[in-house]
């Protein structure tokens, strides 16, 4: 009898591991069609100064706008593009429509320094750095207005390639950020040797402050240390973001300042300092 049971439980457990199989293909066909078809857009989350709160730079998050589903988060189409070898695909399209869009800004009269995130694969190209200068020219964009950001896991890589993109990106003046820095594995010596620009502490330690302060405290010590600008990511209300601002870090991202946008509304925002982010959308939900 318990054998029975088992062998029932085994093929409930195949059903909805071939159910879960189809519904990722079925996701990737529609990437695929959703790469032809534009549906990958960044939407803007702003970076403020911890001195006067103004915005200083958009943040480049991708959505996915899919016809039936709506709008996918990346953590459900990133993770599937990096197996199936599109995340390049898809890192190009946002840089050059991030590139493209700080130059509208630009032209309108707003000058932001825009962040777009890296996959360890696009490093992996030997054409990478090539492709960015070429976006830049492109789009006229000051090298020192573009940020890379790229998570820890980078660290582990020994790839050269990885290493000829990162020097050559930086010899152009384009701008690298660590980003979620404190979740993964830090060498900080290899940190040092990057001679990374910008460090953005992670919203999971910014999140529980003060409790952690101790911590977050010498996380803060080590960037100074290491004369980087100091960002917050996860700011989601006012006692954090007082106590950040009291530490030193420089700038200040989080819903409290505005959750990732459509370029229109992220444009509304940085055009009038004065409105805050829940005047201008009532459904903020929506647009996480
Ligand atoms: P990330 O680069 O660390 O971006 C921050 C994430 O935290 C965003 O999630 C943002 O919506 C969310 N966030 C910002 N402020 C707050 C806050 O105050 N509270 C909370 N709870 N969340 C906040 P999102 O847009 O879902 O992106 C998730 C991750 O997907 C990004 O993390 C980034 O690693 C990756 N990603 C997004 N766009 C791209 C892309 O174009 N290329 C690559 N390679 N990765 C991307
Ligand atoms: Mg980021
Ligand atoms: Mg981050
Ligand atoms: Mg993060």
């Amino acid at each position: 009898q318990a054998k029975a049971a088992g062998r029932n439980q085994v093929f409930v457990y195949n059903e909805a591991l071939s159910r879960a199989r189809e519904e990722e293909i079925e996701l990737l066909t529609g990437l695929r069609d959703g790469l032809r078809y534009g549906q990958i857009v960044p939407f803007y989350q702003p970076r403020v100064s911890a001195v006067d709160g103004s915005i200083i730079g958009m943040e480049a998050l991708a959505r996915w706008k899919h016809p039936k589903l709506g709008m996918v988060p990346p953590s459900t189409f990133i993770p599937l593009a990096e197996k199936a070898g599109l995340i390049n695909q898809i890192g190009t399209i946002v840089l050059e429509q991030a590139v493209e869009q700080r130059e509208k800004w630009m032209r309108n009269g707003i000058d932001l320094t825009i962040s777009v995130n890296l996959s360890l694969r696009q490093l992996c190209e030997t054409d990478f750095s090539a492709v960015v200068e070429a976006c830049l020219n492109r789009h006229s964009c000051p090298p020192e207005r573009l940020e890379l950001e790229l998570t820890e896991t980078l660290f582990s890589d020994s790839d050269p390639i990885i290493q000829e993109n990162l020097n050559r990106i930086r010899e152009l003046g384009v701008r690298i950020a660590i980003d979620d820095f404190g979740t993964g594995y830090s060498n900080i010596a290899r940190l040092n040797e990057l001679a990374v620009d910008c460090i953005k502490i992670d919203r999971s330690l910014v999140s529980q402050l003060p409790k952690n302060e101790e911590m977050v405290s010498l996380v803060i010590a080590m960037c100074k240390l290491m004369q980087v600008t100091i960002v917050a990511e996860g700011i989601e209300n006012e006692t954090v973001a007082e106590w950040v601002r009291s530490h030193g870090v420089h700038e200040l991202q989080g819903y409290l300042y505005g959750a990732p946008l459509p370029a229109a509304c992220a444009e509304k925002l940085a055009r009038n300092s004065n409105l805050r982010f829940a005047d201008i959308s009532v459904e903020q939900d929506h647009f996480v």
